[in-house]
């Protein structure tokens, strides 16, 4: 059952220099085609959907199949691919970390005080006898008149950082974003800036409750094969993490022996601090080269088509791998064939409303889950162009218990999108709320943060909180069950019994909304003006 009436909106359209009028009408998304997608794509014939493998040949010529088959045009010029160049880069560092200082010198032990990678597609990459400086944060924010890195010539030399930003547990909610997480907190970024900076090499000093997770979790993340993307940004030779313990022996033998690193850096006035200790180590590296896909298709706008709104999902998940209960393969039904199954449900629901103002794409991206590189490759190669890029609305891992009464939004407080989210929640008597984790920083863990970085207002959101006909218990528990038994091992997988989708349907609708209201008017939503965003628009 579903509320929706359909009627027609008639739009008009002041200020374009004529008086044409476009007729839209406002569909449901179907949730029968939500299902039938789905199934398909989270069943053991598409083998898990793993980037480079027979999975990924027929889900990219699957979904192409299916925008084709609902009128949608190839979105890279006369194709509906996008190529996307990966580097797979399998390290073995040298077992000790060197680091020495005038009164001799220790070592850090591989996996246990230190883990090290490399992004530079070298054989071999090293830091030797790099300068090791302090830099507090490592972060340079024009918006809060912060800079970690001035004043130094950061050739040849290796900054060690804190993770997250100073907000965290400073007691002072103005200090940065408080307790939420910035992207000025993530590793990702830190790595990224040291870069920029031109530095040699970046330590990261791992502390659990900052990171949000365990030495454990950087001991098994950061060993093995690593796939990124062909890229021409600036890269680090050596990216590490050293823990705690290992930071402290190295501060005890440094100029900063005795001092408070922690609150030190916290200073707004903070400048770089040479440590007169330096850091040796070594990486060799297999490499590995392969292309995969991106597949994009668009539906032309009438009076604005180079403008354009962009929603996008993951097709990708992790094939076949080890088995749990006896089943290796990785659907990944939730994650995110219920996102890609809901790309298709959008555009057929746009084709039907007939064609908008402005031009809608559709990106089923590759990689997320190796560390969201279909978007990654996008932003550093986008196809549309980024300043007439209206929206980004991502979709991934639609999961509810049913209809929900709230609409959870990641990143809240960084754009208008959350005015055009909550426009389209009203609609539906659903309220708003913002993510109760953001201290996590889970809007820096999907796609859109890729659209974000380059100045693309984004939407990430779902219901995830309180059902029509649920109480906030019940989905809290459903919520915990999917955490601890499903989200990323072979059981997420679809059954046609059990497998509710009213509320991924609410959910789609809502996206589907916002999206029609902005193919169908002038305006290009803002970031606010605390965003770490907002620069990269102007
Ligand atoms: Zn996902």
């Amino acid at each position: 059952m579903n509320n929706y009436l359909k009627f027609l909106v008639i739009v008009l359209f002041i200020g374009c220099g004529n008086d044409k009028k476009t007729t839209t009408e406002v569909v449901e998304v179907d949730q029968t085609t939500i299902a039938n997608h789905i199934k398909r794509l989270a069943s053991d014939e598409f083998l898990g959907r793993k980037p480079f493998t027979e999975g990924e040949v027929i889900t990219v010529n699957y979904l192409k199949d299916e925008f084709e088959k609902l009128g949608l045009s190839p979105g890279n010029e006369d194709s509906y691919f996008q190529d996307v160049p990966m580097v797979e880069i399998t390290g073995t560092p040298s077992k000790h970390m060197v680091i020495s200082g005038k009164k001799g010198s220790f070592n850090l032990d591989y996996l246990k005080d230190f883990v090290a990678t490399t992004n530079k597609a070298e054989t071999e990459v090293s830091l030797k006898s790099s300068e090791l400086v302090f830099a507090g944060y490592g972060i340079v924010a024009p918006e809060y008149g912060w800079n970690d890195y001035e004043g130094v010539d950061w050739k040849g030399k290796t900054a060690v950082v804190l993770i997250n930003d100073p907000g965290f547990k400073s007691g002072d909610s103005t200090l940065f974003k408080g307790n939420e997480m910035t992207y000025y907190g993530r590793w990702t970024y830190k790595y990224e800036e040291a870069a920029r900076q031109g530095a040699d090499g970046l330590l990261i000093i791992h502390d659990t409750e900052p990171a949000s997770y365990g030495w454990n979790v950087i001991e098994s993340g950061w060993t093995g094969a690593r796939l990124t993307i062909e890229s021409d940004l600036p890269l680090l030779n050596v990216e590490s993490w050293i823990s705690g313990e290992s930071a402290n022996k190295l501060f005890d033998a440094s100029a900063m022996k005795g001092q408070d690193f922690k609150t030190i850096a916290r200073d707004k006035n903070f400048e770089p601090i040479p440590l007169d200790v330096k850091v040796s180590v070594e990486i060799k590296n297999n490499i590995k080269k392969d292309v995969s896909k991106n597949v994009v298709a668009t539906i032309p706008g009438t009076t604005r088509k180079d403008e354009f709104i962009i929603y996008s999902a993951h097709w990708d998940h992790f094939g076949i791998g080890k088995a749990i209960k006896g089943d290796s393969i990785y659907n990944g039904s939730v994650d995110n064939a219920s996102g890609t199954a809901g790309l298709l449900a959008i555009a057929e629901a746009f084709k039907k409303s007939g064609a908008s103002e402005r031009s809608i794409v559709f990106i089923a991206l590759t990689g997320e889950e190796q560390g969201l590189l279909g978007s990654a490759y996008y932003a550093e190669n986008p196809i549309f162009n980024p300043k007439k890029t209206v929206a980004n609305i991502n979709i991934d891992a639609l999961d509810s218990p049913g209809k929900m009464k709230d609409l959870t939004i990641t990143g809240y407080g960084q754009s208008e999108m959350d005015e055009y989210a909550e426009e389209a929640a009203i609609k539906q008597n659903r309220y708003i709320i913002p993510d109760p984790v953001a201290e996590k920083g889970y809007f820096f863990r999907s796609d859109h943060f890729n659209f974000a970085k380059i100045g693309i207002p984004a939407l990430y959101a779902s219901g995830a909180y309180e059902g029509f006909d649920i109480s906030i218990d019940e989905v809290k528990k459903h919520n915990d069950y999917y955490n601890a038994n499903t989200y990323h091992q072979p059981s997420d997988e679809y059954n046609s019994e059990t497998t509710e989708l009213s509320g991924v349907q609410l959910d789609l609708q809502l996206f589907y909304d916002v999206g029609l209201k902005l193919s169908n008017e002038a305006n290009f939503p803002k970031w606010y003006d605390g965003s770490e965003f907002r620069a990269a628009r102007k």
